[in-house]
């Protein structure tokens, strides 16, 4: 036995000694290489070779590993990072409803509704995409169903906004007989107008009240064409932060025929309001916790206990007149003890829990269970989060340190600034998604961006950290903008952590997957506008070119 295992070595050290030095399949040469290793050191040159990087050095190094068959590239000056990554995307937006992405105005949104209805047939139902904000409207408030109703007398308007919210117009809150004798349903919130009225509004729980038409299914095809218009925004690694088993099997089918163009790493998740539930949902999935390789990985389970912007669960009331005269104070989605239960079991059953939690009291809520999980178990070390972490509280620090949570953090500030300002008053907009705080308190916050409630652009997710600008609002919160460094650790390594791969990918060193951007500019330096609006040059994954900016 160990004479054979000494001959096996002697085999391989002879072998190594007559082949020639590997050559790259690919070399980048003339750049600026700013590999976000420990030491965050710059280099000028890269080999690529089996879709890992072979050097990272000088010129003249790299050349020499370059053969006949070698793909050579010239960067000319240009800057490349590590490939970037989004720790929270549900998809890139869009979609066969109506699109209110680039409306910039309520009278823009009321034209493409209108545009819609007179190309519908009478009852047909109007949906909207997800993937717009009243903030980006310059009445900076949503349209309502009197809005609405203008557009549309008679066919019922579901305009769909982000993952929490509705707003319906009167035929639609007829069709699905919503009225003012309607009950308030737990963890939902049926809205009404200064007049007591209902406006349309319906949040979170309050959704179930319709029934919307069935999307269009997942396909292949869909989920490719979205991969690629990730690719162009430079990302190369993304996370799902909870979809259904169906998405992780057409994933794991391209990942067979070779068709993924980004590395994915999905949350599952499941309907169930019981450890119990939770069990049998699991079982009847198959999956196994963190299945998978470098290209598709199963990351955990996604749960979630309050709403969004207009319904995150907080301590205290919200602004008035969203407070009520002091009564609301946000939507609590799934109970602390159902929540408690379920974080429990999945803690029994090995698998690595990620909750949204946005308002304080949503924070204390998944403290409270991932505490009583980790009595039982140790959940130290295994990394489990809170999704996005709006509002964490002084005294919740220490005890997020101890439970050794990461963040997973958003630019959401970006884009909805002056709505929050609205919903929660300035203090609380200010300190939203407080990532100079929780860097400071040493927690690793991985960045991104929950497409489509927010754009997928990884380059404004370091924009606004670095800044706390917003499209329409100005700056807020100025005192936790981190640096272009932190920036870019969020939005590489630090996502690299988050999902227990930090030694295959995320920065620029010798034997990692070979994902990288090529920017015009270089970003560590360059003005802080020309970081909104740089346009991505290249994005290579595993040594692939997946986007190249026509020129
Ligand atoms: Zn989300």
């Amino acid at each position: 036995m160990m004479r054979a295992v000494v001959f096996a070595i002697a085999l391989v050290t002879i072998a190594s000694a007559q082949t020639p030095p590997r050559r790259a399949d690919m070399i980048l040469v003339n750049g600026h290489v700013v590999t976000v290793d420990g030491a965050f050191s710059i280099a000028e040159a890269i080999a690529i070779a089996d879709g890992k990087f072979l050097a990272v050095g000088g010129n003249a190094a790299i050349r020499s590993l370059a053969g006949p068959s070698t793909t050579t590239i010239d960067l000319q000056g240009r800057t490349v990072i590590p490939g970037l990554a989004d720790g929270h995307l549900h998809d890139a937006g869009g979609g066969p409803g109506v699109d209110l992405s680039h409306a910039r105005s309520i009278a823009d949104a009321l034209n493409a509704i209108a545009d819609r209805v007179a190309h519908s047939t009478p009852g047909e139902v109007i949906v909207s995409n997800s993937d717009w904000h009243e903030a980006q409207l310059k009445e900076h408030r949503l349209p309502y169903r009197a809005d609405l109703d203008r557009v549309s007398p008679a066919n019922p308007v579901v305009l769909v906004r982000g993952g929490h919210e509705y707003i319906l117009n009167s035929a639609a809150l007829a069709k699905w007989n919503i009225t003012k004798d309607t009950p308030q349903l737990p963890g939902g919130r049926i809205t009404r107008d200064h007049a007591g009225e209902l406006n349309g509004e319906l949040i979170d729980r309050a959704k179930s009240l319709v029934r919307l038409p069935a999307p269009p299914p997942l396909t292949i095809e869909a989920l490719q064409e979205q991969h690629r218009k990730l690719n162009a925004a430079g990302l190369t690694s993304i996370r799902y932060p909870g979809a259904p088993v169906e998405q992780y099997r057409l994933l794991q089918e391209m990942r067979r025929r070779g068709m993924l163009t980004i590395r994915v790493n999905q949350l599952l998740r499941l309907n169930a309001d019981s450890g119990e539930a939770m069990r049998a949902a699991i079982a009847a999935t198959g999956v196994k916790p963190d299945e998978g390789d470098e290209w598709v990985r199963i990351g955990g389970m996604k749960l979630g206990v309050d709403g969004g912007f207009e319904g995150g669960w907080m301590r205290e009331p919200y602004a008035e007149p969203w407070g009520g005269h002091g009564t609301f104070r946000g939507v609590n989605t799934m109970k602390q003890a159902p929540y408690t239960d379920v974080v429990k079991e999945l803690n029994r059953l090995g698998w690595r829990v990620a909750t949204h939690a946005v308002g304080d009291a949503a924070i204390d809520e998944v403290l409270t269970a991932y505490e009583a999980a980790n009595a039982e178990r140790s959940i130290v070390g295994k990394r489990w989060t809170i999704e996005h972490g709006f509002i964490p509280e002084a005294d919740q620090f220490p005890r997020m340190k101890a439970l050794d949570l990461v963040i997973s953090a958003q630019d959401h500030l970006y884009l909805a600034g002056p709505s929050l300002v609205n919903y929660w008053g300035p203090k609380r907009a200010a300190w939203t998604t407080p990532v100079r705080a929780y860097l400071d308190r040493g927690f690793v916050v991985a960045g991104g961006t929950d497409s489509a409630v927010v754009p997928y652009s990884p380059l404004w997710v370091i924009y606004h950290f670095v800044t706390r600008d917003t499209i329409s609002g100005g700056v807020l919160g100025q005192d936790q903008r981190i640096t272009r460094k932190e920036a870019l650790r969020l939005e590489t390594i630090n996502n690299a952590y988050l999902t227990f791969e930090e030694r295959i990918k995320g920065s620029i060193e010798p034997g990692k997957l070979a994902d990288l951007v090529v920017l015009p500019e270089d970003i560590v330096t360059c003005p802080d506008k020309h970081i909104e609006q740089m346009q991505v040059d290249m994005t290579i994954v595993g040594g692939n070119v997946v986007y190249r900016r026509r020129s």
